[in-house]
């Protein structure tokens, strides 16, 4: 029995690592392949296995044996990997043991209830049908913060389950500089002739859309030994091992651009799980960093790589041999402005660069002030239609196509928005850094070579999988934290060129 405690640990939390893998597989399973009647077996055996995860994370074994490699690491450099996953482990466990089980269990049944009722309220436009459930998902999100009091902000601890260690004011600083100067340049190019997409809506036929797709990915460094891409009604990531990581594309015929960028943008989520450093294998280190980094890698190809010109320099004619009936007569400039086009809009997920981290801040305050209980869940509706036109300037006209649109609070998901718009960010900071250390990158991108994008990001991002901090990784690899100036410049630059 004298075994060495770290080794004793990385045993224990291989054990969880497995368990984990097991829940990815039965989730990605439930999103393609699995027939709908399956659904509430499947239920049940994902809460189980969570529960056995949650059994082993707080076992007094796994608790004391962290004790002691606490003790055998103190003293190492703080990038070393068994110093970050003696660090990432008491964070995790600290979390979880937070937590009453009691807890856990209404917040399961609350969300699982709570994501039917959404999805009949969204298919009704009926908000009110969905309120006392939303209700109580809120009042639960309230009772979570409360586990982990003192803090200095109730929305701390929600934020923190997502972006460990960043705080609610830091967020808040970077959002107020960024709705300025997004408002304004949103403004400015409202007064310019709008750009032609028209030509993005005709028909596409599905086969081809999708090899084009898996051709770019390809081309990106997406190793298909390690890999697998199908289809599912939204799309998505999941990793099911460090050689293991599958995405997922709906092509829709009558849109070249929805099926295209997010297979590009799951392309940079699966990229990232393919790059963890090999010796992090089953530890809690072999995952990113956070949800905000993670966005920042699938953000960094869709947007300053695929809706880059020179990315259509070597792509576009390819798409012009594919689809010569739709665009033989729409030049590489028509092309590159059309897929750029900004339009204050309703819907998230379908905004423009220039316009997307404003539904973000949208969303940010009034979970704030859910949490502050400085407005109740009936206000939503309301507030909704007032703020989107305060933001962007239009107004929706129903419920779906406003607080009804997103899946994220009625699965319990309060706390994660503000990831989406630190993505963005992160991926110009970066973007600002690898043009300094690869001068001659726009050359290789308009040949479709990406080896030396990907090498980069391997090195300084991927390798390090869990074992930093968003702030403290965004630092290490770019001198300063997060920085919202890289990403407005990068807006102005790109948009008034576009609008020129
Ligand atoms: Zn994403």
């Amino acid at each position: 029995m004298n075994e060495n405690p770290l080794d004793r640990l990385k045993a224990l939390l291989g054990e969880v690592y497995d368990l984990n893998a097991t829940l990815s597989l039965l989730g990605w399973d439930q999103l393609t392949y699995m027939p709908g009647g399956g659904a509430e077996e499947r239920g049940s055996a994902m809460a189980t296995i969570s529960r056995i995860m949650h059994l082993k994370l707080t076992s007094d074994e796994l608790l004391k044996c962290l004790e002691e490699c606490e003790k055998q690491t103190t003293g190492l450099p703080d990038d070393s990997d068994d110093y970050c996953l003696v660090k990432v482990t008491r964070r995790e466990v600290t979390r979880r043991t937070r937590i009453p089980s009691k807890w856990v269990t209404e917040f399961a049944e609350a969300t699982a209830i709570g994501q039917d009722k959404w999805e009949r309220a969204k298919s009704t436009s009926d908000f009110p049908c969905f309120q006392p459930y939303l209700e109580k998902i809120i009042e639960l999100r309230r009772e979570y913060a409360s586990f982990f009091q003192p803090y200095d902000h109730i929305y701390d601890p929600l934020l923190d389950e997502f972006e460990p260690g960043l705080k609610t004011r830091d967020v808040q600083k970077i959002f107020e500089v960024l709705r300025e100067d997004q408002v304004s340049l949103i403004r400015e190019l409202s007064e310019k002739p709008q750009v032609d997409s028209s030509f993005l809506y005709q028909y596409f036929p599905e086969n081809a859309q999708w090899e084009f797709g898996s051709g770019v990915v390809s081309s990106m460094g997406f190793d298909w030994n390690r890999g697998r891409e199908d289809s599912s009604a939204h799309p998505f990531t999941t990793t099911i091992g460090m050689d293991d990581v599958r995405i997922t594309t709906r092509v829709l015929p009558e849109n070249l651009s929805s099926a295209l960028f997010s297979t590009i943008h799951e392309g940079g989520h699966a990229l990232y799980e393919l790059g963890f450093s090999r010796k992090l294998k089953r530890t809690p280190l072999a995952t990113g960093a956070s949800m905000a980094v993670h966005e920042s890698q699938s953000r960094l190809w869709e947007n300053l790589v695929g809706r880059s010109r020179s990315f259509w320099v070597h792509y576009y004619p390819k798409l012009q041999l594919l689809f010569p009936a739709q665009l033989a007569n729409v030049p590489l400039d028509i092309f590159y402005k059309g897929i750029n086009r900004v339009e204050p809009s309703l819907i998230r997920t379908e905004s423009d660069e220039a316009t997307y981290n404003l539904h973000i801040m949208l969303r940010l305050e009034l979970e704030i002030a859910l949490m502050e209980r400085k407005i109740e869940v009936r206000d939503l509706p309301g507030l909704w239609k007032e703020r989107m036109n305060e933001f962007l300037g239009v107004i929706p006209k129903d419920d779906v196509h406003g607080v009804l649109q997103d899946i994220h609070w009625a699965g319990g998901m309060v706390g994660y928005f503000p990831t989406y718009a630190l993505g963005n960010v992160i991926s110009a900071q970066l973007w600002e850094c690898i043009q300094k250390n690869i001068p001659d990158l726009d050359d290789h991108i308009s040949q479709g070579r990406f080896e030396p994008l990907l090498d980069w990001l391997r090195v300084n991002i991927h390798t390090h999988g869990a074992k930093f901090e968003t702030q403290e990784l965004v630092k290490r690899v770019t001198g300063t934290p997060i920085d919202p100036q890289p990403y407005l410049r990068y807006l102005r630059t790109k948009f008034t060129e576009i609008y020129s």
